[in-house]
């Protein structure tokens, strides 16, 4: 049989392994259970609204240039904008702080309003550009589970810095060691929650996530985040991926400990490599039903979850901006009920995303679409209906008052994700968004390998397993495994 590789959803991570194994010149074919492509990356229009359903915040684009260079595209097709402005926050009290793109103008912002030590910010936002340019290319882009690609000079350089990297501290201990104003700790634990973690208990390493959006800034593409997934289809039907949509993996076929193909809701197909981009708990329990789970792995706590609002907004609020965030005064508390208690907080942070300040096409003139999320516990069966309905209230309530306008008239419709969907619509364990959390010193090393050790020609991609969660890390991850499967079978 000529190569022949079967790639398990169309997430991002399935989509850029895809590219780089059609690159290759291995015959491609890509399964996916939705009718559309991209997984979380998707879009919805309604009437004349359109909201890009999960991500918001796009970083780190030159992993995507990486893929337009691989097939020989122009990346200067994949336009994006560069943001003027990162975040803007709003505490209780009425302080609002806006962070622009530009260093010298973060500081001066917190400092004025949080009463900060210039000094101690720009020293942070140093380190965690130090920490970034060290670790990225050692736990970010490389295999942890393959240890002679780990050596070299980066290895040696990473090694020395070691003090560093805080390594017995968290993200909270740290930050409320750097900064006197509790509200600017806040600023920086929120990063815990772009892999879906607690920031009291997320290593202090992971503050080195805040370099990507303060120092280098977010980008937000031309058409929206939707953009992602349409670019890479396209880069991947011109490299001759085929797709599948409506066609779920149910099997995958072993020969002993050797793949030989996979079966469908429609059909049996042959294959001499797959690339799983399925939570990997689910590829394990459904999928390979009959080899040794790697338990501990697959036992880890897993991530946060959602409940995200999409409303279309008759009215425009020049005071909010692309990304904001309306600050709960009980930080410490929200976290501890998501992830210990596996309950909605009472009175939440309130995450509100308007691409529309950016697409103008994205909601009539005068109008705004709105992506109001609230971080949520995964699904254990919790009563998400009463949920939905208590933390609307409550959100209208709050935004009504930060805004100082009723806000409850103003929307036009509304439609509502929450953790069962994500389960559901993107065979999420449990709902979690980003796989397994980073509650833990160890988390990194306790995912899953992007590779299988028992089965020949199985490899992993996505956020459930190496290097973790978030668009960067999927994308990172279909490299490493397309990688390891390129040297096992010299195809170099
Ligand atoms: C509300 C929300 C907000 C987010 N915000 C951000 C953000 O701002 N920035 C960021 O970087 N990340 C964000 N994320 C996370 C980001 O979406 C994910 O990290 C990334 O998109 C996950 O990519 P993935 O490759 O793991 O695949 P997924 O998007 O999880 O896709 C997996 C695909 O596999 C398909 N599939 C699963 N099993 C099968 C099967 N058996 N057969 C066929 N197909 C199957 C599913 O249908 C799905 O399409 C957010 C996520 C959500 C939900």
């Amino acid at each position: 049989m000529e190569d022949k590789a079967i790639v398990i959803g169309s997430g991002i991570g399935g989509l850029s392994a895809a590219i780089r194994l059609a690159n290759k010149g291995i015959e491609t074919h890509v399964f996916e259970s939705n009718p559309f492509p991209g997984g979380k990356i998707n879009s919805r229009s309604i009437n004349e609204y359109r909201f890009d359903q999960g991500p918001s915040i796009l970083t780190c684009p030159e992993y995507i240039e990486e893929l337009y260079k691989l097939c020989g595209e122009d990346f200067s097709t994949f336009e994006m904008a560069k943001l003027e402005s990162s975040f803007k926050y709003f505490f209780d009290d009425g302080v609002e702080l806006s962070l622009k793109h530009d260093r010298k103008k973060v500081i001066e912002e917190i400092s004025t309003k949080l009463k900060e030590d210039p000094q101690q910010i720009d020293k942070y936002l140093k380190k965690a550009e130090m920490n970034y340019s060290l670790i990225a290319p050692i736990f970010i882009e490389k295999s942890l589970h393959r240890w002679r690609q780990l050596l070299g000079k980066t290895l040696i350089k990473a090694l020395l810095k070691l003090r560093h990297f805080k390594l017995f501290s968290t993200m909270y201990q740290e930050n409320s060691k750097f900064f006197k104003n509790k509200r600017t700790a806040q600023i920086f634990n929120r990063f815990a929650t772009y892999n879906g973690s607690h920031p009291y208990k997320a290593p202090a390493m992971l503050n080195m996530i805040s370099h990507l959006e303060i120092n280098v800034g977010p980008y937000l593409p031309k058409r929206g985040m939707i953009q992602l997934t349409e670019s890479l289809v396209e880069l991947a039907k011109k490299q001759g991926v085929q797709f599948h949509f409506n066609e779920t993996v149910e099997e995958i076929h072993l020969n002993g400990k050797t793949i030989i193909g996979i079966s469908t809701n429609k059909k049996k197909y042959d294959s001499n490599f797959v690339v799983s981009n399925m939570d990997i708990s689910l590829t394990y329990e459904k999928l390979l039903p009959s080899i040794k789970h790697p338990k501990k792995i697959l036992n880890q706590e897993r991530s946060s979850s959602a409940i995200v609002f999409y409303w279309g907004i008759n009215k425009s609020f020049p005071e909010l901006e692309l990304h904001n965030m309306v600050f709960s005064d009980q930080e410490k508390e929200e976290f501890d009920s998501i992830f210990l208690e596996k309950k909605m907080f009472e009175s939440p942070s309130i995450y509100i995303n308007i691409s529309s300040k950016v697409v103008t096409s994205d909601a009539p003139k005068g109008c705004e679409n709105w992506f109001v999320l609230l971080n949520a516990p995964i699904n254990t069966g919790q009563d998400w209906d009463k949920e939905i309905e208590i933390k609307r209230e409550f959100i209208i309530q709050k935004l009504s008052n930060t805004l100082k306008t009723d806000i409850r008239p103003l929307i036009q419709f509304e439609e509502i994700l929450d953790p069962r969907t994500i389960e559901n619509r993107y065979s999420g364990k449990s709902g979690s968004i980003y796989g397994n959390s980073s509650n833990s010193r160890f988390s990194a090393f306790y995912r899953h390998p992007n590779y299988s050790k028992q089965v020949k020609g199985l490899y992993f991609v996505g956020v459930s397993v190496h290097p973790g969660g978030g668009i960067p890390l999927a994308l990172c991850s279909s490299k490493i495994a397309t990688d390891c499967l390129f040297k096992d079978f010299n195809l170099i």
